[in-house]
């Protein structure tokens, strides 16, 4: 039987992870006007108290699995606003692990690597991408040309693994290519002016004339690597609760200040209109929330499974826009002050549907597998 119910190890972790987030929402807008300003490892806060990764590694026998905590540790982070802990995590490590070989991830597992796949000319399909890698037969190197763009950690990271089309007298299609930071004719652009997320460091990157040697290809099979989306989606969706949960929580506190609270008891004709809306909006947390444990369930026990996650990351996208909107409609003028935490959310909110593939990508995914479509039936 599946149950979701968490252990007593899930819950101390995560009460610590809790008073962690609450102690960084202090700073979660100290990014919104200095977005060139990086994310430090951690805040002074972070000083005397427990790493919740570092705990999650030491309980895990007794947690719920580790996949399953390690995503509510995020919803944790951004419900805060801002992490207190930097977690040096990023998709390419992800993809790293599925698709490089032992020698390539232990020379690596270490750094933060970030993922380069979308690129000026399209996003959402890989079979786009111009960037090249081109064999040079006389060194013995691979030589990357092209542009990517709206890399998160660009400038952070240490490397990007990077998509790229191979030209090679024997080799066709798309392959992965570590490149490392400080590698020649590679560069990273200046960040760009976002809506939200903003500490989050995003950039363009370009390649002229970049080699990399041999080793750097990550010649595993693609569809594989591809497929660590299938675990960084419900993460992306544990993220939308989060912020969805800050919303929440702070205009049923704004409500409580004028004597409304949920009574889950009444039905809406005795609720006034307010109340009945968050409370609608509390279901569809309550169902996200599950659609994120089941997919992580899935991943920790069969291996990732794809459906699942992205039903978990439209869901989590779907559900952040309406419920940072539906906060301002109650809140009023309220939740648009950038003193109150809902008109940050809002605009964090939009991402969801955005990285990682769009809502309408997930919502394609999911409509092909239950039509039993494939992707050039159905694209
Ligand atoms: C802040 C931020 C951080 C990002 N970080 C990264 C990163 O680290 N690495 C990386 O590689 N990329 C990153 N991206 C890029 C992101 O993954 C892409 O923006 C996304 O995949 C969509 O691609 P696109 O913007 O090129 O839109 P397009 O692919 O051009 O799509 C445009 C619109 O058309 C819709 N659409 C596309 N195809 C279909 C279809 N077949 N059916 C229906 N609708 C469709 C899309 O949903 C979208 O609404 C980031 C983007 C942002 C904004």
């Amino acid at each position: 039987m599946i149950s979701f119910a968490l252990t007593d190890a899930d819950a101390a972790i995560l009460e610590e992870a809790r008073a962690q987030a609450d102690l960084a929402s202090i700073y979660a807008r100290d990014f919104e006007h200095d977005e060139d300003r990086l994310l430090p490892p951690s805040f002074p806060e972070a000083q005397g108290r427990p790493d919740t990764r570092a705990m999650l590694a030491s309980l895990a026998p007794e947690t719920s699995g580790s996949k399953i905590v390690h995503a509510l540790l995020y919803l944790e982070d951004w419900r805060g606003g801002v992490p207190l802990r930097e977690s040096r995590y990023s998709l390419g490590n992800t993809a790293l692990r599925i698709a490089g070989t032992p020698e390539q991830y232990s020379r690596w597992r270490d750094r933060t690597i970030a993922i380069g796949l979308t690129e000026p000319a399209g996003g959402s399909d890989p079979a786009s991408t111009r960037t090249t890698a081109t064999w040079d037969v006389v060194s013995g190197e691979w030589v990357i040309e092209g542009e990517k763009t709206f890399i998160t950690y660009a400038e952070s990271c240490d490397a990007v693994l990077v998509l790229a089309r191979l030209v090679h007298p024997e080799r066709r299609g798309l392959s992965a290519f570590m490149v490392e930071k400080g590698t020649p004719g590679f560069t990273v652009g200046r960040q760009f002016r976002k809506m939200g997320i903003r500490f989050e460091d995003t950039a363009p990157l370009a390649f002229s004339g970049c080699r990399v040697p041999a080793f750097n290809h990550i010649d595993g099979d693609l569809k594989s690597m591809l497929r660590s989306f299938s675990e960084s989606r419900p993460v992306v969706a544990a993220y939308a609760l989060g912020v969805s949960r800050a919303a929440l929580d702070f205009t049923w506190e704004r409500l409580a200040e004028i004597g409304i609270a949920p009574d889950y008891d009444k039905g809406p004709s005795e609720t006034c209109a307010a109340a009945d809306r968050l409370m609608s909006l509390e279901a569809e947390w309550e169902a996200t929330w599950v659609t994120v444990m089941q997919a992580k369930w899935i991943e920790q026990n069969e291996g990732p499974g794809k459906i699942e996650s992205s039903m978990a990351k439209a869901m989590g996208g779907s559900l952040a826009r309406r419920v940072t909107q539906t906060c301002i409609d109650v809140l009023g003028a309220c939740g648009l002050s950038d003193v109150h935490p809902v008109e940050k959310a809002f605009r964090d909110a939009r991402i969801f549907d955005i990285y990682e593939g769009t809502g309408e990508v997930q919502r394609l995914i999911i409509a092909r597998d239950i039509l039993g479509y494939s992707p050039k039936e159905l694209n």
